[in-house]
């Protein structure tokens, strides 16, 4: 028996069955490269799921994390803590917001962000007004909160009552977003570019108009990043390409590089509805994750990660387009910077599969829309080896399917 096996049989019997596990051991990374315990080395343009922006074990991070590892694990917010208010303070600079309140996930995030925004708006006015509107297949999170704003109904299924005061509108379309708010909506949330609905960008001036109807209205805005943020979309933060400010933003998966960390920015106005006692977080801004995420982001601006998001996201995308042209189950090429979504007219999952047996790693969104996130630092060779399994996938397909 392979190592491989030995581990998924003993994984299978204990560990909890919450994900449809495909059958890889992960035991190192490096780069743009995951090896499995069995030595096979795999193309990663899943990344964790857009977490490891700086590839894996990306040397600043796992020196950061060595350092502070050795000087202190973890410790009260009761008191301060140096790692963390630089990194609020980086975040604030870069960034709409004034302050940051830390936590672990993107779910925690959310659930900040919706205390915030409800809190702020029972104060000013009064109890009644405490809806958010999110949209059709949005994902935020598998907290109860977060399964509460996520516009789609599978992820609800089988748990009864969620939490009340949400309302979900078609994503990109102004006018629904327009009709839904009510006396009782105090704030709309939304992904700049939906990561687990399909990769779906939104109309250009949409976020623009959300924004001004928000400012209309008396409305806040929450922007949840978790996925796009961190130099995924190209900028720093995926709404400043679109000239937008929200007042909440809500930042996890690549924040660190790979260790888990979550955080919620808001404008000091609105910030100031959680005061002392009215939230929290035993693990928030530790001093381990902190300092991964300091070297995580200051890494992002000082290496040209950006520069090259932009270069790359141009390239495999072009690349993918190619790929169109050649196929005409490819439906469409979509996304913005290195998180791309390439639609087929057929199931994506079975494409995933042959994928995994070739050494890449690649998932499927929505049963057909394969999903292509990548660290920001890939190169126009590992792109070019993609495109090159990928192609000999469908070209496989298209014989086996004439
Ligand atoms: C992944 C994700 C979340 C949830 O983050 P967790 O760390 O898994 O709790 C929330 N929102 C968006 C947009 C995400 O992609």
């Amino acid at each position: 028996m392979s190592t491989s096996q030995n581990w998924i049989d003993r994984g299978l019997a204990h560990v909890a069955g919450t994900y449809g596990r495909y059958p890889l051991v992960a035991d190192r990374g490096e780069g743009c490269w995951l090896t499995d315990v069995d030595g096979k080395k795999y193309l990663d343009f899943l990344a964790g799921v857009a977490v490891n922006n700086l590839g894996h074990c990306h040397p600043k991070v796992v020196a950061a994390l060595q350092e502070q590892a050795g000087r202190l694990l973890h410790c009260s917010n009761f008191y301060h803590i140096p790692q963390q208010i630089e990194l609020a303070e980086l975040l604030c600079k870069h960034s709409f917001g004034d302050r940051v309140f830390f936590c672990n996930s993107g779910a925690e995030a959310n659930e900040a962000a919706l205390k915030l925004v409800r809190k702020h708006s029972v104060e000013k006015f009064g109890d009644e007004r405490i809806q958010v509107i999110t949209a059709l297949a949005s994902f935020h999170g598998r907290t109860i909160g977060g399964i509460s704003a996520t516009g789609q109904d599978k992820v609800r299924l089988g748990f009864g009552p969620v939490v009340p005061g949400f309302k979900y509108v078609p994503f990109g379309e102004i006018e629904a977003v327009r009709a839904a708010i009510g006396p009782e909506t105090c704030a709309i949330m939304l992904e700049p570019v939906q990561g687990e609905g399909g990769v779906n960008v939104p109309p250009a001036g949409y976020l623009k108009a959300v924004r001004e109807l928000c400012d209309e209205r008396e409305l806040l805005l929450i922007f949840d990043e978790v996925q796009v943020g961190c130099g995924r979309t190209g900028t720093l933060f995926a709404h400043q390409s679109e000239g937008v400010e929200p007042d909440v933003m809500t930042l996890a998966k690549a924040l660190a590089g790979g260790p888990p960390i979550g955080a919620m920015v808001a404008r000091e106005h609105y910030a100031a509805a959680l005061g002392p006692g009215s939230h929290g977080s035993t693990f928030g801004g530790n001093p381990l994750m902190a300092s991964a995420a300091l070297a995580t982001m200051q890494t992002i601006l000082e290496d040209g990660l950006l520069d090259n998001c932009l270069a790359m996201g141009g390239y495999l995308r072009q690349r993918l387009e190619e790929l169109q042209d050649k196929y005409d189950f490819i439906v469409e090429v979509r996304g913005r910077g290195l998180i791309l979504g390439m639609e087929l007219a057929i199931e994506g999952g079975e494409m995933v599969k042959t994928a995994l047996d070739r050494g890449l790693l690649i998932n499927c969104t929505m049963g057909r829309v394969l999903r292509f996130v990548p660290p920001l630092i890939v190169g126009k060779q590992e792109i070019d080896q993609m495109i090159d399994i990928l192609d000999n996938i469908f070209v496989e397909y298209r014989e086996n399917n004439k």
